[in-house]
């Protein structure tokens, strides 16, 4: 059965999106059985990994309205991963899923026909903390949560935290906090690392070891419908998310620093 990981953090452009499908690319270079899952609305997941959401018949969306089986609708992307790919039509779901009973869950009882099929399911959540987050947190085994590392960013992790806290006593008892991925590090100055600092202390929360430099290959790599694993292999961005995918997988060492034990956050 897969391990589920949700990557989360209703601050839009902290690289959830680019941890996906890096992390995903990477894992399965380590000969996993990936399967994306774009929870976005906006369907960027999606557009990165080289499919147009707009000509797209089937979607996520079709799946957590029961229309149809998630098996039915996955996409196997050029990188080697499979996708459940998103379209706009996600932006109606979470008004139609409000009025339903059971809607944190719908994601989760739709993955449990295919997780069989996947050693890894990382689902990249929507810049809120609405119903889909919710549903890709109550689906997850564990949450990484991608940080920009620049003043006030700590605020975004509490108030996520919370949710989280909300989700493992109301739908989710396993959910854990894998910890805080540092994305769009500017290693030059002294002020990311204490941001870090500081959110580790404050939140007891891991930080993962190495965070991700900030790096203008990030930027090409979308446009050319492959994670930088592909379009920049050699790169530094692309080493660090390897060796987040071999902490993960469970091959490296899981490099870690800050504060927190890990009991504090089981
Ligand atoms: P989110 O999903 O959190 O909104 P994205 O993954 O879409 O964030 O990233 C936001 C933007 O930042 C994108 O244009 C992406 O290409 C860029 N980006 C992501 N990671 C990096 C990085 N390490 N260095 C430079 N640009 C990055
Ligand atoms: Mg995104």
């Amino acid at each position: 059965m897969a391990r589920v990981l949700a990557v989360a953090n209703q601050k839009g452009g902290v690289a959830k999106t680019t941890s996906v499908s890096s992390l995903g690319a990477a894992l399965t270079e380590l000969g996993q059985r990936v399967l994306l899952v774009d929870l976005d609305p906006q369907a960027c997941l999606t557009f990165s990994l080289g499919l147009d959401p707009d000509a797209l018949e089937l979607s996520v969306h079709d799946v957590l309205l029961g229309r149809l089986s998630a098996g039915l609708v996955v996409l196997r992307t050029a990188d080697g991963s499979d996708l459940l790919p998103a379209t706009i039509e996600l932006a109606g779901c979470e008004a139609v899923l409000l009025s339903r009973t059971g809607r944190e869950h719908v994601l989760r009882l739709a993955l449990a026909e295919i997780v069989d099929d996947y050693d890894f399911v990382l689902v990249d959540c929507p810049p809120s903390l609405g119903v889909l987050t919710i549903n890709g947190l109550t689906a997850a085994d564990e949450v990484v949560i991608p940080l920009q590392c620049e003043t006030l960013s700590h605020r975004g992790v509490g108030q996520l935290l919370d949710t989280v806290h909300d989700v493992r006593r109301l739908t989710n008892p396993r959910l854990r906090v894998r910890g805080v991925l540092p994305t769009l590090f500017d290693g030059r100055t002294a002020h990311s690392r204490a941001v870090l600092a500081d959110v580790a202390a404050r939140y007891q929360i891991r930080v993962l070891e190495p965070p991700v430099a900030r790096s203008v290959r990030f930027a090409e790599a979308p446009g050319i419908g492959r994670s930088i694993l592909t379009t920049a292999a050699r790169s530094k961005g692309a080493h660090a998310y390897r060796e987040h995918a071999r902490a993960i997988a469970g091959l490296g060492p899981t490099a870690l620093s800050g504060a927190a034990a890990p009991a504090l956050l089981a």
